[in-house]
Order: C-alpha cells, then structure tokens, then sequence
C-alpha cells in the first residue's frame, strides 16, 4: 500500500512563534498510518527541524535550487536540504509556475536534484480555469508529467499533488468526484511508465482543503492525503484535516 499523507505549505506566512506552537502538538499528534508533514518558509526550517527531532513529524522546503550549487543568490540546493534533514521538497508549485516562470522543464530537473540528494520531491502539477474551460485539462497535466517522467529515474521516490490553480487559496475546493478523475487520470500516466510503480506513488489533492472537506476528498480510491496551504496555518484545523486523512 502506498503512504498516505498531509503535507502542511505554510507558502510565505508564519513566524518563530507559530513553529514552536504548532510543532509540538503536530509531533503529539502524529501517528505511523499517515505522514505528517511541514514545509514552512526556508528561513525556519532550522528551528522546525530542531522542533521535529526524533517525533513522527517529517518537513521539507517549498522550493529547491536547479543545480548543486554555485553563484545563486537567494537559493539553495537538495543537498544543503538534504544535510538539513528535510525530507521532502516542494517542486513546480503553481505560484512559482506562475510568478517565477518555471517551465515543465525546470521543475523536472529540480525534481532530478531532489532524487540525486535523497530528498523526496513533491512534484505539483495543475491545470488554470481556462485550461479546464477549454477542455484541456488532460493535455496540460499529461504535458507536465511527461518532462518529470523523462527525467525520473523508473521507480524514484517521489510524490504528485494535483492542484487545480482555480481551487488554491479561492475556498473553491475541487469536488471529490472532480479530483478522483484527475487523479485516476494522473495514475494511468504513471502506469504508462510502470504499473506497479504507479500503485506505489502518492499523489496529494491540493486546493482549499479545509477541515470540512478534507474526508470526503481523501475518501477517494485515488487520493491519498492532501497539501493544505491556508488552512495548515491554524494547527486546529490542520490536526483535523490530518485525522480525516
Ligand atoms: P490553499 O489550501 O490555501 O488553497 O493552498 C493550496 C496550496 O497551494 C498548497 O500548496
């Protein structure tokens, strides 16, 4: 059976005082059935990494560097995420599809990066409203999966979170039913790759979970735990959010 997990995206909010509140309760709450995990702002990764030692809760960054290292002023690599002890990385969040300009291509290497320093990426991929409008949806994912897939080494660790762009921060969840088809659609991808291996792979939903919605979408064969962005700021809601996965 694949992990099933709740991957908490603080994005650019927070602060010292809300990881040394959350992280505490998080560990107290973790259980073994399903991964919990935080990937606050780089700068307190240190602080959430000394909070989470030895407890049941993992973290990871939002982003990751396309290379190992070199003259990148404001970034970082695997490695240094790696010697850190994040488990996972974000990679090809939309906001930095969108803001920064990351094409398919870029984040598929920083994927690659992720897997070359034993960091497990969490690959986002998504469709835009007027992708979905015009009926394309199927073509822009199978579009961003196949630069990942070319690049993934058959059988990497990694994790998928489908996030609809139209459901990230507007509290117009995707339908259970909606996100099921995705993700069935996303698995029969990656079984184009390799069977076995797609049953292996996590894929997250992504977009306004919130503590309301959370077990009807995690109900479904396909999705198997969530990547919550405003709700994981208030650790109530992300506690229950992590117990109806
Ligand atoms: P919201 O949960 O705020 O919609 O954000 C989703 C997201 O982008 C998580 O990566």
């Amino acid at each position: 059976p694949r992990a099933r997990m709740v991957v908490a995206n603080w994005k650019m909010f927070g602060n010292l005082a809300l990881c040394r509140e959350s992280l505490p309760r998080l560990a107290a709450a973790a259980m073994e059935s399903v991964e919990l995990v935080v990937c606050p702002p780089a700068p307190y990764l240190g602080e959430v990494g000394r909070l989470a030692s030895s407890s049941g809760v993992h973290y990871g960054a939002q982003d990751v560097a396309e290379v190992t290292h070199g003259a990148r002023t404001g970034e970082w690599s695997a490695d240094m995420l790696a010697e850190l002890g994040c488990r996972y990385a974000i990679v090809g969040h939309s906001e930095r599809r969108d803001r920064h300009r990351e094409c398919n291509q870029t984040v598929a290497v920083k994927a690659a990066m992720c897997i070359a320093a034993g960091v497990i990426p969490i690959v986002c991929v998504g469709e835009t409203m007027s992708d979905r409008e015009s009926g394309q949806t199927e073509v822009v994912l199978a579009e961003q999966l196949k630069a990942i897939l070319q690049l993934m080494k058959k059988n990497a660790m990694f994790v998928l979170a489908y996030e609809p762009v139209w459901a990230i921060g507007t509290g117009l969840a995707a339908t259970p039913e909606m996100a099921q088809d995705v993700h069935a659609f996303l698995r029969r991808q990656l079984a184009l790759f390799s069977s076995a291996w797609a049953e292996s792979v996590t894929i997250l939903y992504g977009g306004s979970v919130k503590a309301d919605n959370a077990a009807s979408l995690f109900a479904m064969p396909d999705i198997d735990g969530g990547l919550v962005g405003g709700a994981s700021l208030n650790v109530n809601d992300l506690l229950s959010i992590y117990k109806a996965a």
